[in-house]
């Protein structure tokens, strides 16, 4: 057969439509649906025919039509966003959606949600309410801050505070903390954007009280301050205090804004690790605004919180872009669980998934790592399997330094490479999410959740191996 006649072998859509594999397609799929699978399937194997494929494997492929198009339409027909296993070490994985949420606290939110709530209705008073009624007192309670309010991401929230804030006037910074957190923000872009004017002051690694002293003036209107999440500058270096800047702010009657990133309720040298600012600290040394992620450190939904004065986060409040960057009434409720769950701090190590991640003792890790181990037994002829120390990183711009001793099993393949068998976990049925070397796959056991973990046994045996239980 020449070329011509090859492609002429693919059948035409109409006589595929009157297959019967394919009117059986159609009782339990939507016709688009199947349109779309029999191009794409079709237009694959005119690619291949053009690529030069031999006349037999082609006539073979022509037979396997109406499977292949079954197998594409299922697949188009899946859902796209999935439930993955984070094997990565990596606690807040922004690819992989940050902070997981408790299961207790997704059936409350799922009970609360399924029905009609008093998002905006205050029950007390019959009355319209605030959407962010429910959680700004618990933040208020857990951070001393005199009001709060939550827009969609931190992003927001200081876009937010300098629009509403300073627009049309200048914003005193330090050249020290015009920083980038990854995907787009940048400090000089959101300054821009908000209206302001930047006003850098001080040099890169040293910034004093008189440099923030000379910049402010009648057209000043905040001073702000980064907190440089990601990133650290050592040696020769000073930064002027929130305490110290607040006394100008005060004097100048000019409000301090501070962009904490992480956020976070905890003091984390409890638990071995650096001292990241609090944000009851931050307010306490007399910030008139924090501005902070709620899937950081804090470990709830995706949303920015800017708590601090009254008069300030008032006129956030009433700013017309708070309508447009609002949160919905699924993160106003997450939100309330989390905060509340801070009430207990043992209580939040134990129901905010990623406090307990990060306090997971190494025996516990030590303990999984055996039970899988032996579990996998099965897959020794494929693969060399090995339990290995293992660091673990937080991930989300947070503690940028800082690695938690963990627990690995290792893959070494024997009959295929690491980029197959990687592959082979990452479109099993349960997608499973590794850190890759050049020789083996490490499945790092800090951030595989417990529910995860009861199911992580097949899923290997099955992706990897191809064994079924
Ligand atoms: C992460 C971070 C942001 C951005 O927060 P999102 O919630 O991801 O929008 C802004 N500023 C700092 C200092 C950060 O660490």
């Amino acid at each position: 057969m020449d070329q011509r006649e090859l492609y002429r072998s693919i059948p035409k859509v109409d006589m595929l439509l009157e297959l019967s594999e394919i009117q059986d397609l159609l009782l339990d799929y939507d016709r688009r649906l199947v349109l779309e699978a029999i191009r794409l399937e079709t237009e694959k194997l005119r690619e291949r025919i053009a690529q030069g494929m031999a006349e037999e494997q082609m006539l073979e492929e022509v037979t396997n039509l109406p499977l292949s198009i079954r197998r594409r339409t299922e697949k188009m027909a899946d859902y796209g966003m999935k439930r993955v296993i984070n094997a990565t070490g990596t606690i807040l994985h922004t690819n992989l959606g940050r902070a997981p949420l408790g299961q207790e606290q997704m059936e409350r939110l799922s009970n609360l949600l399924t029905g009609y709530s008093n998002l905006e209705y205050d029950l007390e008073a019959g009355e319209r309410g605030e959407r962010c009624a429910h959680f700004e007192s618990w933040i208020c309670r857990m951070t001393g801050a005199e009001s709060a309010v939550a827009v969609n991401n931190n992003a927001a929230a200081v876009l937010l505070a300098l629009t509403a804030l300073a627009k049309g006037k200048e914003v005193v910074i330090s050249r020290g903390e015009m920083i980038e957190i990854g995907g787009q923000f940048r400090i000089p872009d959101v300054m821009e954007q908000s209206g302001a004017t930047l006003r850098e002051v001080g040099t890169t690694n040293r910034t004093r009280l008189a440099d923030y002293e000379k910049a402010v003036a009648w057209n000043t209107g905040a001073i702000l301050k980064v907190h440089t999440s990601n990133y650290k500058i050592i040696g020769f270096t000073q930064s002027t205090p929130v305490r110290e800047l607040s006394s100008i702010g005060e004097k100048q009657g000019v409000p301090v804004i501070v962009d904490l990133g992480s956020g976070s309720l905890l003091d984390l040298s409890k638990y071995g690790l650096p001292h990241e600012p609090t944000v009851q600290e931050t307010i306490e040394e007399g910030a008139d605004l924090v501005c902070f992620s709620a899937d950081k450190l804090l470990g709830g939904p995706q949303a920015g919180i800017i708590a601090g004065r009254k008069k300030y986060v008032a006129a956030l409040k009433k700013h017309p872009m708070m309508r447009a960057l609002r949160i919905d009434k699924f993160t106003a409720a997450a939100l309330e669980m989390t905060f509340r769950a801070y009430l207990r701090e043992e209580e939040a190590c134990y129901r905010i998934p990623i406090l307990n991640m990060m306090t997971r003792p190494i025996t516990e890790l030590e303990q999984m790592a055996w039970k899988l181990k032996e579990m996998l037994k099965p897959l020794g002829g494929q693969y060399v399997i090995q339990i290995e120390d293992s660091m673990s990183q937080m991930g989300g711009g947070a503690l940028p330094e800082e690695y938690f001793p963990s627990k690995c099993i290792t893959f070494t393949p024997k009959g295929r490479t690491v980029v197959e068998a990687e592959q082979l976990l990452r479109r099993g049925s349960t997608p499973v999410i590794v850190r890759v070397t050049e020789e083996k796959l490490v499945l790092d056991l800090r951030t595989v959740l417990k529910e995860d973990f009861e199911i992580l046994g097949q899923v290997l045996l099955q992706s990897l191996g191809g064994i079924a239980l």
